[in-house]
């Protein structure tokens, strides 16, 4: 026997750890890194960026949290910031960008207070407090909107997509998406609901982006599947299957063996039967319309057909469900069971050409709040990004009628806040107060991305800015295109006052959480996921401790 000490190993062979100083920077790294690749995006000037999958199919978009997804981030840390793009996503529609790269800033800021030796959790504290007192602050320098004061609402929609790819038809299409928010939005006493799932949007390719228009009700991109099927049913029962209408294809292989033709006639009656059923059992519920979420036999599109039920198939599933909402018809998915009670109603379904296409429309439907955006444009990616930026414009709105309050864009609120967080911060003692200024510095990061993305010199405009505000200039901001400072209320550069709470208080709480790690233990080589470079093949227990 001898008495060396035999080493301990606690985790099993191949777990990958990082420890201390080492996992923080790795980390702060990785986070930093996301936001560095959408910050060339921010605002009217930023750049588009052309994300190219494996299969080849090219998405050309400035929209934050789409760049972030199309990119399929694996860091751990890494993914926690993408998840602030989703949820600022989630909660407003809008501000994606601003989010990410508020959180990459705010670790930025808080790796140089770590290199001064302060503590992590001292620093979480002071972001804690500045996170809290920038709510404060924002409310309270917000200005009030009237839920149906168009003439804002509409400089909201305009400010959400000045830049993108809708630019050139900005007038057309903010007054498309506030004319959808309004029809849907429901007022009861002071409280305003919206639900978002009412307004769809439904693109074609073809015309302009101007030739785009609001509908009162669901416009499907489905033609009928029958030519003698009727062109528009009146007064529709609607009937939704979300199930083939088909003869299903047996799961084990059968083989039937046919030794005479009489056999082979009875089989084809038998089939044929059935297919005749089911159409029979359709018009037996009473409904005029069918709509199928997969496919229609040939044999009962024309039995449909012959009792004159309107029929559409291969509808996508959000659409059923956006159906199912307006007309009231629940989604059934064994025919056999289909009874009336499933049917839905709408005034008028109809098939109407847009461009060379055929579409349906289903129109004053039992629920009247069911809207659809049409958008039209030249080709798939120009619609593809119009629709990105109509729906960061409805969220927008969507959040400023919610709310009543609205802010400044063009980097004023931003100064505004970091003006008054440092004001806020004279009032704390040591080190908390640098992590509170360090806070505001992050706040800058919007200003300074605006004017660096318009090939502005960001300390110029700055020091502008800031000498602005600090003259009671509330609402100065950047004018990108002449990089003059600009009262930006007046310029109708508004934006609602969740797109900055929200982005402030998810960003922070990110940051918050990576600095408070300080060990990452990723689990058996080649299953873990991928470190960037400097957490590479740490081997276990080590890593400094600081
Ligand atoms: P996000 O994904 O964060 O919404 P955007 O690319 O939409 O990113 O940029 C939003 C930023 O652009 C906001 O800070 C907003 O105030 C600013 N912005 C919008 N319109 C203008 C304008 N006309 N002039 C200056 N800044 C603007
Ligand atoms: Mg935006």
């Amino acid at each position: 026997m001898n008495n060396q000490v035999q080493p301990i190993f606690i985790l099993p062979e191949g777990t990958q750890r990082t420890t201390g100083r080492n996992a923080q920077r790795t980390n702060i790294m990785a986070a930093k890194l996301v936001a560095e690749t959408v910050r060339t995006t921010l605002g009217p000037k930023g750049m588009d960026k052309m994300i190219v999958d494996s299969l080849g199919d090219v998405t050309i978009t400035n929209d934050g949290v789409t760049i972030l997804e199309e990119m399929q981030i694996e860091h751990p840390a890494a993914k926690m910031v993408v998840e602030v793009a989703k949820t600022q996503e989630d909660e407003v529609g809008d501000g994606t960008t601003t989010a990410v790269v508020l959180a990459g800033e705010l670790l930025k800021q808080a790796e140089e207070l770590l290199e001064k030796n302060i503590h992590p959790t001292v620093l979480a504290k002071g972001y804690r407090i500045a996170a809290e007192k920038a709510q404060v602050i924002l409310n309270n320098i917000s200005e009030k909107v009237g839920d149906r004061d168009e003439e804002v609402l509409k400089k909201i929609a305009i400010t959400a997509m000045t830049g993108k790819g809708s630019e050139a038809s900005k007038e057309k299409l903010s007054e498309l998406a506030v004319k959808a928010v309004l029809e849907v939005s429901e007022k009861e006493g002071s409280t305003i609901t919206i639900d978002k799932n009412n307004i769809k949007l439904e693109k074609k390719v073809g015309g302009s982006v101007d030739d785009s228009e609001l509908i009162q009700g669901i416009v499907l991109d489905k033609e009928k599947v029958h030519t003698e099927m009727p062109k528009s049913v009146k007064n529709a029962k609607i009937a939704l299957i979300d199930v083939a209408m088909e003869i299903k294809n047996t799961e084990i292989e059968a083989k039937i063996q046919i030794t005479d033709p009489n056999q082979m006639q009875a089989f084809m009656d038998m089939e044929e039967k059935m297919l005749k059923d089911m159409a029979d059992k359709i018009s037996k519920s009473g409904a005029t319309v069918v709509f199928c979420q997969k496919g229609i036999d040939d044999l009962v599109q024309h039995f449909l057909a012959k009792k004159k039920i309107y029929a559409a198939r291969r509808i996508k599933k959000s659409d059923m469900e956006a159906l199912a909402r307006a007309t009231g018809a629940k989604i059934v998915s064994n025919v056999d069971d289909l009874s009336s009670s499933d049917l839905g109603n709408a005034g008028i379904v109809e098939e109407k050409k847009i461009g060379d296409e055929d579409m349906t429309y289903v129109r004053k439907c039992k629920n009247p709040k069911a809207v659809t955006i049409l958008i039209r444009g030249g080709t798939e990616h120009v619609i593809d990004e119009v629709k990105r930026a109509m729906d960061d414009a409805i969220g927008d709105i969507m959040a400023a009628v919610k709310s009543g309050r609205v802010v400044a864009g063009a980097g004023a609120s931003e100064m505004e806040l970091a003006r008054n967080l440092r004001l806020f911060s004279d009032s704390l003692s040591g080190r908390e107060q640098l992590a509170v200024k360090a806070f505001a510095d992050a706040i800058e990061v919007i200003p300074r991305t605006l004017a660096e993305n318009a090939g502005l010199d960001p300390i110029d405009v700055l020091t502008e800015l800031k000498s602005a505000h600090d003259k009671g200039r509330k609402w100065a901001g950047i004018d990108v295109f002449s990089g003059k400072v600009i009262d930006a209320w007046k310029e109708g550069i508004i934006e609602p006052l969740k797109i900055k709470t929200q982005a402030v208080s998810s960003a922070s709480e990110v940051a918050m959480m990576i600095l408070r790690i300080d060990d990452v233990i990723a689990g058996g080589v080649g299953k873990g996921p991928d470190m960037p470079p400097g957490g590479h093949g740490m081997p276990p227990g080590m890593g400094g401790m600081e």
